[in-house]
């Protein structure tokens, strides 16, 4: 009806039809205010509510103990690579798990900060897998473990989360939040950009236990600290309403149709098409082992870059968007997040047949 095509970018990417409908008919007029989120301030108590139903929606979705904050940051999921180390890096040590590109950034920016103990890694190959983390060598005074439980561009993820000892774990969960439930007692941080699987790009939530918000860091840049944001209910500064308000349509769209069970059921019976390909497949093969698969980003190649190429354009011709693959893994990549239907996988495994019965 609109002319949508199948978006199987890896972020920002696609929303719901109904979400996106619903912001639609509030764009004018958001509920008798007589303007729209993106014109309302922040301190206004419209505004103020709609912070308020996004906050209690995602607690109830995902289960958040009372004694975790929920903060709404600007910046993204990169500024947390800095922030966690300024605001929880106590004894100036922290152990992180190297699983792809995006913990090796996380790691960088640590390193600036204080001592960075890699414990595992899957660089030998190419990030293709998780590392084990049964039985890391993790020092007493470690402050944190850090993990990306879902590696985007590799397209893995943790089958299990890592045994850290008792020592308090994060978690870069920015290419899976909401997709299944989790246990956040688990962490003591999960954070997540959210233009991967929730809303429009330039937020970050942020799920931390209150004890490791310090307020004794007062010589670190105010916007660094998680104590200035939680302090004042996510809005020391004018904070992204307009991403606010429609990850909280999110929200609300997940309660709806039963929470993150049924979401997850939903994205493991979407993903098993496209793998069960691949598996059946003689042309294309999936570069990840099959123990740490991601339900959310999907790399694949045949074997030959020139193929590829091909591939990716006999995806444009059909009318499927962003299936190139991120040029450290080549091939292909099919980000399918909670919000791309089932039909638009199976449409891309329909294709996907018909161009190997053409290319024998
Ligand atoms: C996209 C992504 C980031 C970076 O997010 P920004 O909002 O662009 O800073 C960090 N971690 C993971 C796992 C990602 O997928």
């Amino acid at each position: 009806m609109y002319d949508r095509v199948y978006n199987f970018s890896a972020g920002p990417a696609m929303m719901s039809v109904p979400v996106l409908e619903e912001i639609r008919d509030e764009m004018l007029n958001y509920r008798g205010s007589g303007m729209c989120v993106m014109e309302m301030s922040h301190r206004s108590k419209v505004f103020q509510q709609i912070a308020d139903e996004a906050e209690a929606d995602l607690r109830k979705l995902m289960g958040i103990p009372d004694n975790y904050k929920v903060l709404f940051i600007q910046g993204g999921a990169t500024l947390q690579f800095s922030m966690i180390p300024m605001n929880l890096m106590k004894n100036g040590k922290a152990v992180y798990i190297e699983s792809g590109a995006w913990s090796k950034k996380a790691i960088a920016e640590a390193k600036k900060v204080g001592e960075v103990i890699v414990a595992a890694s899957s660089k030998d190959r190419n990030y293709a897998y998780v590392p084990d983390c049964s039985d890391l060598d993790i020092p007493e005074d470690t402050d944190y473990v850090y993990i990306c439980e879902n590696e985007t561009i590799h397209g893995t993820t943790y089958p299990k989360l890592p045994n850290t000892k008792g020592h308090i774990l994060v978690a870069d969960q920015s290419s899976m939040f909401l997709s299944k439930p989790v246990n956040v007692s688990d962490y003591g941080m999960i954070y997540a950009g959210v233009q991967k699987n929730v809303g429009p790009a330039g937020m970050v939530i942020a799920i931390i236990r209150e004890d490791l918000i310090r307020d004794d860091l007062t010589d670190l840049p105010i916007y660094m600290q998680y104590s200035a944001h939680a302090q004042n209910g996510s809005m020391y500064n004018t904070p992204n309403c307009w991403a606010i308000y429609c990850c909280g349509k999110v929200f609300k769209y997940l309660l709806s149709i039963g929470g993150l069970s049924e979401m997850h059921r939903r994205n493991v019976e979407k993903a098993k098409v496209l793998y069960d390909f691949l598996d059946s497949s003689k042309l294309f093969s999936g570069t990840v082992d099959k123990d740490c698969r991601s339900l959310m980003n999907v790399p694949f190649v045949t074997g030959s870059e020139e193929m590829d190429a091909k591939v990716v354009a006999a995806t444009k011709a059909a009318g499927f968007d962003n299936l190139k693959g991120h040029r450290s893994v080549g091939g292909l990549r099919a980000s399918i997040y909670n919000a791309m239907p089932k039909e638009g996988v199976e449409a891309l495994v329909t294709l996907l047949r018909e161009f190997e019965a053409n290319n024998k």
